[in-house]
Order: C-alpha cells, then sequence, then structure tokens
C-alpha cells in the first residue's frame, strides 16, 4: 500500500483540488490511502474561532461565517448540482460545530480548540471524497478517530501505539483508494485530539508504519527537499536523496518541510518518504530512504524567525551547575518553550528558544525568582548543516551576530535581522 499526504496547500481551492485528482490519474490510486489536511488556511481561521470564544468576543460569528463561507466558495466552484449530497454533508459538519459552541461547558481551552480545529479536517476529506467520486473515483472515506489512539494531552497528543496498530491492522480496506484526516485522532473517552500544528505528515507516517507501507509521498508545492528555503535564500537547489538521519537532523534544526516526528516510525521500517510536486507529479523529486546522506552534497541552510534568546545567570554570581539547569529545563518543559540551542558558561547560561503557546512571559517571572534574565526578542537561529566558509559568511553579512555555534557537522548562528 501506498500512502499520499496533500497538505493544505494543495486543497487550498476548487483548482487545487482538481489538481489531486488529476495527480491521482497520473500516478494510481488502487491501494492507497490518503491523508490530506484541512484546506489553505483553514486551521489558523479555526484557531480565530476559539481564540473569539473564550474571549466572548464580538466577532465570533462572523470568524464562524468566514469558515463555512470559504468551503461554501469551493463546493460551488467544484459541483455543479447544488443539490449534490456533498452541500448538506459539509452543512451537517458545521451544524455540528455550531451545536458545540453552543453547548460546550468546558473551561479547559486545549480541549475546546481540538474539538472546534478539527473540523478543517473533517471538512476537507469530506470534500475531497465526494470531489473524487462525483469524478468517478470511487473512495472509501474514514474517520480517523477510529484508527489513531492518543493520550488526553490535547493539541499535542501523543499516540498510542499499540491501540492505533489494533485498529489500523484489522480495519484498514485494502485494493481502494481510503481518504482520511491528517492532524486528527481520540483519546480514550473518544474525544478528538490533535498531533499538533502541521501534524498531517505525521499522520501519513503512523498508517505507513501500522500498515508495513511500501512509501509515503508528501506531495508539496515545491519539487522536493530543497538545501534552503526559497523564501530566504537565492539559488537553492533539489536534493534528491536524504538518509532518514540525515533528515532527521535537517527536521530538528527546522526544515519546515518535513514534520520531526514523522521520521522516526517511517526509518524504524525503512519505508521510503518521497517528497513531490503536485505540478510535476512524475518527476522523481526527494527520496528520503536508506542510502546516501545527501546527495548532492551541499550546504544546507534551515532559519526558523520569532526566537528568543535568553541569558541566565546567578544574582551572586556563582556558578550555574546541574541543579540549576535540571531546574531551567524542568520550567522550561512545564512552559512547553521549545529549546533549540544551548550555551554554558561559568557564569550565564543562554538558550535560544521558541514560544509557540504564549508563556514566555510566565516563565520569565518564575525564573527571575533565583536568575537575572536577559534576553533579546524577534532573533532569527541560523543552521548550516555541511557548512563551509561561504556559507557562513552568506548567513553573517548585513546582521549582528548574537551568538554563534560550531560542531563537525552543523554551524549555528543567532541573529538580529539586518543591520542597514
Ligand atoms: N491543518 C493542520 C495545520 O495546519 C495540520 C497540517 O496541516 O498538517 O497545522
Ligand atoms: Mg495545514
Amino acid at each position: 500500500m501506498r500512502i499520499f499526504k496533500f497538505g493544505g496547500a494543495s486543497v487550498k481551492d476548487a483548482a487545487g483540488i482538481k489538481n489531486v485528482y488529476d495527480v491521482l490519474q497520473k500516478v494510481g490510486y488502487e491501494d492507497v490511502l490518503f491523508v490530506v489536511s484541512a484546506m489553505g488556511k483553514t486551521t489558523n481561521a479555526l484557531e480565530v474561532v476559539v481564540k473569539d470564544y473564550f474571549e466572548k468576543s464580538a466577532s465570533l460569528q462572523s470568524s464562524i461565517q468566514e469558515v463555512k463561507k470559504y468551503h461554501n466558495q469551493i463546493l460551488l466552484d467544484l459541483f455543479e448540482d447544488e443539490k449534490s449530497p456533498v452541500f448538506k454533508a459539509v452543512n451537517d459538519l458545521f451544524s455540528e460545530l455550531d451545536y458545540f459552541l453552543n453547548h460546550n461547558k468546558s473551561p479547559n481551552y486545549n480541549f475546546v480548540y481540538d474539538q472546534i480545529v478539527s473540523f478543517g479536517e473533517l471538512v476537507s476529506t469530506t470534500i475531497l471524497s465526494h470531489y473524487m467520486t462525483y469524478r468517478g473515483i470511487k473512495t472509501n472515506w474514514i474517520d480517523v478517530r477510529n484508527y489513531i489512539k492518543t493520550d488526553a494531552t490535547y493539541r499535542d497528543a501523543e499516540v498510542d501505539w499499540d491501540a492505533t496498530q489494533k485498529c489500523i491492522a484489522k480495519n484498514i480496506k485494502r485494493k481502494v483508494l481510503n481518504i482520511t484526516q491528517g492532524f486528527l485522532g481520540a483519546d480514550e473517552n473518544g474525544f478528538t485530539t490533535t498531533l499538533g500544528r502541521e501534524g498531517s505528515d505525521y499522520t501519513a507516517a503512523i498508517f505507513a508504519y501500522c500498515l508495513n507501507a511500501e512509501s509515503v509521498t508528501i506531495w508539496k508545492d515545491v519539487p522536493g527537499v530543497m538545501n534552503a528555503d526559497p523564501r530566504y535564500f537565492e539559488n537553492a537547489s533539489l536534493l534528491n536523496q536524504i538518509s532518514y538521519r540525515e533528515a532527521i537532523e535537517l527536521a530538528f534544526y527546522g526544515a519546515s518541510v518535513i514534520h520531526p516526528k514523522t521520521l522516526q516510525p517511517l526509518q524504524k521500517k525503512e519505508i521510503p518518504l518521497y517528497v513531490k510536486s503536485f505540478i510535476e507529479p512524475l518527476l522523481p523529486g526527494t527520496s528520503v530512504s536508506k542510502g546516501a546522506d545527501l546527495e548532492p552534497h551541499l550546504p544546507c541552510f534551515i532559519v526558523k524567525k520569532n526566537q528568543l534568546l535568553m541569558s541566565l545567570s546567578s544574582i551572586d554570581f556563582s556558578f550555574i551547575m546541574e541543579e540549576n539547569i535540571s531546574e531551567i529545563f524542568a520550567l522550561l518543559h512545564q512552559f512547553k518553550i521549545k529549546v533549540s540551542l544551548i550555551q554554558n558558561s561559568a557564569i550565564s547560561f543562554s538558550v535560544c528558544i521558541e514560544d509557540k503557546f504564549g508563556n514566555f512571559n510566565d516563565l520569565k517571572t518564575m525564573l527571575s525568582k533565583k536568575f537575572k534574565v536577559a534576553y533579546n526578542e524577534n532573533v532569527s537561529l541560523y543552521t548550516i548543516r555541511h557548512f563551509n566558509d561561504k556559507a557562513a559568511q552568506m548567513v553573517e553579512e548585513n546582521k549582528v551576530v548574537l551568538l554563534k555555534q560550531v560542531s563537525r557537522e552543523t554551524m549555528q548562528i543567532v541573529t538580529k535581522e539586518s543591520i542597514d
């Protein structure tokens, strides 16, 4: 079986969805399980709904309306006949969302977030599935919540591999085009969970692992994995082959093309991951598989914008020792702040961090009780794998370098943006 994943950008409008049909025609769709994200920027739009709901904002209704209108326009562009059952199916889902918003009593933000945001994927797969049927491809729509079982860490759920493996092994049909939601799971009580933003790649990997799939293909609007993000670097080149290990390194440092959790399950079973263009689906793209580390062997550039560089020193000039460090990390973990670089000297300890959930102020308050806290906001972290002088120079040009760290294969540079 092959697993395909189509992200939000590939199904952002009617043309995109028609193109998915063309891709399937070209590459075949028998014995395929097809994982889809929410359309376009729907997840962001639903995050606004969650926020408005909690803030009891007057704009709640218009935020919901915006999501409905966007999908309705896509339906009108795709289906000539307004009596097509897809209109009712999508409408039913939105009624379910309204029902939840009117009846929910839970004050738990993360729980409510998952119950609301999940409609993005439920709606997108419903539309995709009806559209394929309409064009003559029979599909089997699957509610992923009956398959991917997780704990109840809403917004960042942990997969229960045993339970998931059992559900997937006995219930997935072969020889048809299965279509299911990325990013979602369900907890023990049947409540919807999500696997973390951009988690649909991970969904594809979970299915691949449990089904011993032949391959996973992630369909993208770029030709494959590039050695640099073309938005920030000129002359980005396509990488043909990347080993699992190298890909894990790249994802770890923040290469956005591959979701970091995606690779481990694939590596364990040596299932190849292809990243290909949905515009030119017959080109080979990038293969992440057993084999050469990196081909061609080029420096790879990864940028993480919007980071914080925080330096802690002890109030009494004592050394920062193991017990301090473990305390600092316990707090970082507690506030769900991700650390992307660590540097330690006798009396100061610096970390480059990402505050995804807006908890930095609380962290700072806690740390200030024990340490002097200095920080720079809005810094960028550049990582160069397989660096050389030219590559480093390119990154440092016109920037203030705040911190630099070099190991055998990797150079990391924290900068403030341009000084010109
Ligand atoms: N729709 C989700 C998100 O935008 C999951 C994904 O796209 O992978 O984060
Ligand atoms: Mg998305």
